[in-house]
């Protein structure tokens, strides 16, 4: 059997790749470079992958081409010269051609050749593929380097084989063009194909008939000569724009915002979009607003002003109004450059129809029958997707260890190790695999970067004499769990779109690929190669090696906090005085968002034992009475104030329905330890004796803290159990201070890096307590009788010092019979919930509590 260059299909290899697309070309080249005999497959005729089959009319890429290149030759970039911003596909064809030219790639990789089946045999430790033809070759190593969007999604509509005219599927284009020229042309589906091609096809046929199920954004491309000011950025330092790319959020160097969409001005808001506009580029279009991603005012900003674009284009004001996306945010579904698309739709022949308003019934032998009408035409052309990511990984019988298959593995999603390979398939590795930045970036260099990963790795297993590299379950599902984090917080799983699934009819609805940005990914990539594979089980003649482990176990959006507080250099508090600690915290939270709307905010004072305390009291929008919460802000007793947990307690407020009175106490060391305490207590019974003025529910008073504040809420609910009163029907403690012994693990694990440090404990501790003092009850909550307490929700984090003597406190409350909800907050540190709108994946664990405390409540107060 020939090869596409010459030879027979050797018998067993180093390493097969499927795929002669970006990445199976570039892998090819590192692989050869290591030694190792590689042959890679594919089922086209030439290189090109993506760019070999999309051939229909106005396909381009749209990242510019400045960018969309391989960056690991400088001199193949210094001698490849492009036409234009956006090149059109035979140029992106004929540069990959021009690359597997020049490197004299062609003569391993076989053409026409599909992979259909691939067995991992455990006692030879190697994968045995089988060809479409029935040959078979077996290699130490599988890649699958077939791309995102490889595999055409049969088009889902009753009748498809009868049609009796011209059928043509974007993604498997006729290689000698189509001439639609005096045909009645209709195109199904609006996404990146439909809209490229939508405006040459109607330049070209007698009419055209857009069928139109989902809107989509689109942006003008605005194609031209290559940005002249990126090409003299490469011209003066190449090597630096391409380090850039490679740390930057998505694969292209780019300045990041600061500016919000909820918050900055009109004109500004305006003025960022309009530039935004004018680039005629996805990461532009994309980075308005630094929170569009994950805020759905901001979003709905950045919707608008398209929306406005499309009315002001569109002459007939219903067809501007069909062609506007209003039901899922804005970026959620993959936006789109285009030319002229929405113009398109002024022109006489050109017609739309909202199948939203008359879906498609069936395609019947003429053309298409919708609800309402009977279409006929002389072709159609389905622009209607693929099965994006996994879906041309599960298109081969891919078999690992004990049989199973990876469709049955995936059968609810993907499940991978930093996408790049899967528990139970030894050897096996996916080059822009789901859970992966991919498709969110800039291909190339996502491209680039696997590549180089699993090259790497190869020669490391080789120096070292292993030949088996196998995720371990745990840290494949701390992978998972991560990228799954890194969604939830974002406005992406609104939207029925490819990235979940949701075009696919059956297909699990799973966020596919990594969110997290292609620096961050980097990071944790190098991260897990630089700790002795972390989380690979490593086998081999030199024996066996396992570094098990979850590289990102914290919530992505706290990780950018402390990133961000770490690279402030800010000095540390326990440095400060207590007055400049003070003025420094206020000056802090006067940049935080405000959190939610309430009803009403009213500031009052109440007598505390040793002069009046100043409370600020939160009312629900909601007609009252309502539940009461004393709450008691965090700061070590030393810091903070009735003004300090504003966003918490407007958010409580709003969550929980009920009133909300944050009550200021006595601080140290100016007054110390029981000062604190004793006001929190005088503080209660004045609430509860004044609930119904308060617009309370008698009886319905919850006692809450964070932090210091949890330790004195925590002990006025055992005050008033010693005293018979007040009467507290629940206490809420989050993260609280319950013991003053600061030797427990949470301390050496969590006690630095994550904002409340050990160090800083020990400075409020002795800003607060003499040594003598720190045992008694009235300080160590946990060192109290816990019996005939109130029931609690006790709320913990991960990465808190704090964490070990909650866990103890809600542990102890049980013990006694206290009824106990507790919480544990995943991933996260012991300021996350108060940082409301800042740290958004504290909002769900909020949600938890609200509902934790409804529990609590006598059946007729529930919410
Ligand atoms: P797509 O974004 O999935 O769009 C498919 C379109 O077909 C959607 O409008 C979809 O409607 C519609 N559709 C699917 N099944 C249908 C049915 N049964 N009846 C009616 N309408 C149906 O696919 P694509 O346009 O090929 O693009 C896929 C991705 O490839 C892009 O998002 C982009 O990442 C990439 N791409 C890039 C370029 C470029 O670089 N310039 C060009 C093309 C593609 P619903 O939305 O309602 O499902």
């Amino acid at each position: 059997m020939a090869m596409a260059g010459s030879g027979v299909l050797p018998a067993e290899v180093d390493v097969a790749v499927v795929g002669a697309g970006f990445s199976g070309l570039y892998m090819l080249y590192r692989l050869r470079g290591l030694g190792l005999r590689a042959v890679v497959f594919d089922e086209a005729g030439d290189v090109g992958g993506t760019w070999y089959w999309n051939r229909y009319p106005g396909a381009r890429c749209d990242v510019p081409t400045t960018d969309y290149a391989y960056s690991f030759d400088a001199q193949l970039e210094e001698d490849w010269v492009w036409s234009e911003k956006y090149a059109a596909q035979p140029e992106i064809l004929a540069y990959l051609q021009h690359v597997a030219d020049r490197y004299d790639l062609r003569r391993d990789i076989r053409f026409g050749t599909r992979i259909t089946a691939a067995v991992w045999d455990e006692a030879a430790r190697r994968w045995r593929l089988r060809t479409g033809d029935g040959d078979e070759v077996s290699c130490r190593y599988y890649i699958m380097a077939s791309g995102c969007l490889s595999l055409p999604k049969a088009p889902d509509i009753d009748g498809v084989d009868r049609y009796r005219g011209e059928v043509y599927l974007t993604g498997r284009w006729p290689h000698g063009g189509v001439d639609f020229s005096r045909k009645n042309v209709a195109v199904v589906g609006t996404g990146s194909s439909g809209i490229q091609c939508i405006p040459l096809i109607a330049g070209e046929a007698a009419r055209l008939t857009v069928f139109q199920r989902t809107p989509n954004f689109s942006v003008p491309a605005r194609n031209g000569p290559p940005p002249p000011d990126r090409v003299a950025l490469l011209a003066t330092d190449r090597a630096g724009y391409r380090q850039a790319a490679r740390w930057s959020r998505g694969g292209v160097p780019r300045e990041l915002t600061d500016v919000s969409g909820v918050t900055a001005p009109e004109y500004v808001r305006r003025e960022r979009f309009e530039d935004a506009w004018q680039a005629g580029e996805l990461f532009a279009i994309l980075g308005v607003f630094s929170d569009q991603g994950v805020n759905a005012v901001s979003n709905s900003r950045v919707a608008e002003m398209i929306r406005e674009k499309i009315r002001a284009v569109v002459s007939d004001a219903d067809v501007a109004d069909a062609l506007s996306p209003t039901d899922y945010p804005f970026g959620t579904k993959r936006p789109c450059l285009d030319t002229s698309y929405f113009e398109t739709f002024n022109l006489p022949h050109v017609r739309l129809v909202d199948l939203r308003r008359t879906p498609i019934v069936a395609v019947t032998e003429a053309g298409i029958d919708t609800a309402e009408e009977s279409f006929e035409f002389d072709a159609i052309v389905f622009a209607t997707g693929f099965d994006a990511m996994t879906g041309p990984l599960v298109s081969v019988a891919v078999t690992g260890t004990d049989g199973v298959t990876l469709e049955d593995k995936w059968q609810h999603g993907p499940v991978t190790y930093l996408g790049l390979m899967t528990t139970g398939f030894p050897n096996f590795f996916t080059i822009t695999g789901p859970q992966s930045p991919s498709v969110l970036s800039n291909m190339v260099v996502s491209i680039e970067q696997h590549v180089d990963w699993i090259a790497d790795c190869l020669q490391r297993l080789r120096a070292e004499n292993l030949d088996r590299i196998e995720p371990t379950p745990l840290a494949e599902a701390g992978w998972v769990q991560h990228n799954q984090d890194c969604a939830d917080i974002t406005l992406y799983p609104r939207a029925n779109s490819w990235y979940m699934g949701a075009n696919v009819p059956g297909k699990p609805r799973v966020f596919l690929p990594y969110i997290g940005g292609v620096d961050a990914y980097r990071r944790a990539c190098d991260e897990v190669a630089e700790n002795g594979f972390m989380g690979f089980r490593l086998d081999g003649p030199a024996g066996s090696r396992c570094n098990d482990g979850v590289i990102r176990r914290l919530q992505p959006d706290m990780a950018m906090v402390l990133d961000l507080v770490a690279s402030l250099g800010l000095p540390p508090i326990e440095a400060m005085s207590a007055p400049d600690a003070r003025a420094f915290s206020e000056a802090t939270a006067a940049s935080r968002p405000p959190g939610p709307e309430v009803g009403e905010i009213a500031d009052g004072v109440l007598p505390g034992p040793a002069g009046d305390l100043a409370y600020r009291l939160y009312r629900p929008p909601t007609r009252g009475p309502h539940p009461l919460i004393a709450y008691f802000h965090g700061g070590g007793w030393v810091l903070g104030s009735q003004d300090s947990d504003d966003p918490l307690c407007r958010d409580l407020c709003v969550r929980t329905g009920s009133v909300v009175v944050s009550v200021n106490y006595r601080h140290a060391p100016e007054d110390r330890f029981p000062a604190a305490a004793d006001d929190a207590f005088a503080a209660v019974a004045w609430i509860a004796a004044n609930a119904a003025a308060l617009g309370g529910i008698p009886g319905q008073l919850t006692v809450a803290g964070w932090s210091a504040g949890g330790n004195v809420a925590a002990i006025t609910c055992q005050l008033a159990r010693d005293a018979g009163g007040p009467d507290i029907a629940s206490q809420l403690l989050l993260a609280p201070v319950t013991d003053c012994d600061l030797g427990r693990p949470s301390y050496a694990s969590n006690g630095e890096g994550f904002i409340l440090t050990a160090g800083l404990m020990r400075w409020f501790w002795d800003h607060y307590a003499d040594e003598a003092d720190r045992a008694n009850p009235k300080a160590s909550p946990l060192r109290g009788t816990l019996d005939g307490l109130p029931p609690a929700v006790v709320v913990t984090a991960e990465f808190d010092p704090l964490r070990d003597e909650g866990d103890a406190y809600a542990g102890a409350l049980a013990a006694a019979g206290v009824p106990v909800r507790h919480i544990r907050a995943r991933g996260h540190t012991h300021t996350s919930l108060t940082m409301v709108d800042v740290v958004i994946s504290g909002a769900p664990v909020r949600a938890e509590i609200a509902e934790a405390l409804d529990s609590l409540r006598p059946e007729p107060a529930r919410s």
